[in-house]
């Protein structure tokens, strides 16, 4: 959270991007994008772009990493070096860190992890451009591809951070806000039970501001997971779709 020295909310209580306090920024998510990991999703979120790949269950190599009593869920965070305005340098720095480990926890809450010892499922999470709130873009489509790839599950987790600007509770945080403004509080719901995976938050906020920014966060959250659903129905239904209308081939059959 950066100090204030520009205004983040105008006169008719619109922000910079015109959006209402209580406004996402548009989101769309495709699942099933890539040929070659076992299962895939990408989000598009305001100016975030971000693909998740999973692979596994399989081995975990080296093996003194193994858990003999569970998979152990290894999500990678990674900036490419052209996502942010100034270069990111590539490879690990500590703030991937940190989100790939966060993640990890939060992922490894829903998974069946029980049902494959000995195993890790890898989840690679690429941001290929940046604009705020990519942990949270990065758990939401990373839980389509889970399910993409067919891992057990109790749930996805929908996630998304509300936080203060000018001195209001707003949803959301685009990059202006999350740098000028007072607080940023990402959460990562499972939306069938209401339990928060992922509780972060970077700033000050009183007690009413957090509750305020935690309801505003959670109702979103529930607007998330139905385009999660959506993700995968659509891809699953064209599939269906794909395979009914697929052309019988022709070779050998003389016309009239
Ligand atoms: N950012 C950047 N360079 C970096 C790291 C972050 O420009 O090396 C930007 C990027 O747009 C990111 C935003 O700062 O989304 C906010 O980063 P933060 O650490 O708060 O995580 P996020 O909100 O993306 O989860």
């Amino acid at each position: 959270m950066g100090s204030k020295d520009m205004d983040l909310i105008d006169e008719d209580g619109k922000r910079l991007d015109g959006r209402e306090y209580d406004e996402l920024r548009p989101i769309s998510i495709e699942a099933g994008v890539l040929k070659r990991a076992d299962g895939s999703a990408f989000i598009n979120w305001g100016k975030n772009k971000i693909m998740a790949a999973v692979y596994g269950p399989r081995e975990m190599h080296p093996r003194h990493a193994q858990d003999p009593s569970k998979a152990v869920v290894q999500a990678r965070y990674n900036m490419a070096a052209f996502s942010v305005p100034d270069r990111k340098r590539p490879g690990p720095d500590r703030r991937s860190v940190e989100i790939g480990k966060i993640l990890s926890e939060a992922l490894d809450e829903i998974i069946f992890v029980e049902q494959y010892p000995r195993s890790t499922i890898d989840v690679f999470i690429e941001v290929l451009e940046a604009s705020a709130g990519t942990r949270c873009a990065g758990l939401t489509v990373a839980s389509v591809a889970l399910s993409d790839a067919g891992i057990p599950m109790s749930d996805m987790i929908a996630s998304c951070a509300a936080g203060k600007i000018d001195g209001q509770v707003v949803l959301d945080l685009g990059k202006n806000e999350d740098n000028y403004g007072q607080a940023d509080v990402p959460i990562g719901l499972v939306p069938r039970t209401d339990e928060l995976t992922l509780l972060q938050m970077d700033g000050d906020l009183t007690e009413e501001e957090y509750e305020q920014a935690m309801e505003l966060a959670m109702d979103a959250c529930h607007d998330i997971y139905k385009k999660q659903k959506d993700a995968l129905r659509e891809r699953y239904s064209t599939d269906l779709e794909e395979q009914e209308f697929e052309e019988i081939p022709q070779e050998g059959i003389e016309e009239g």
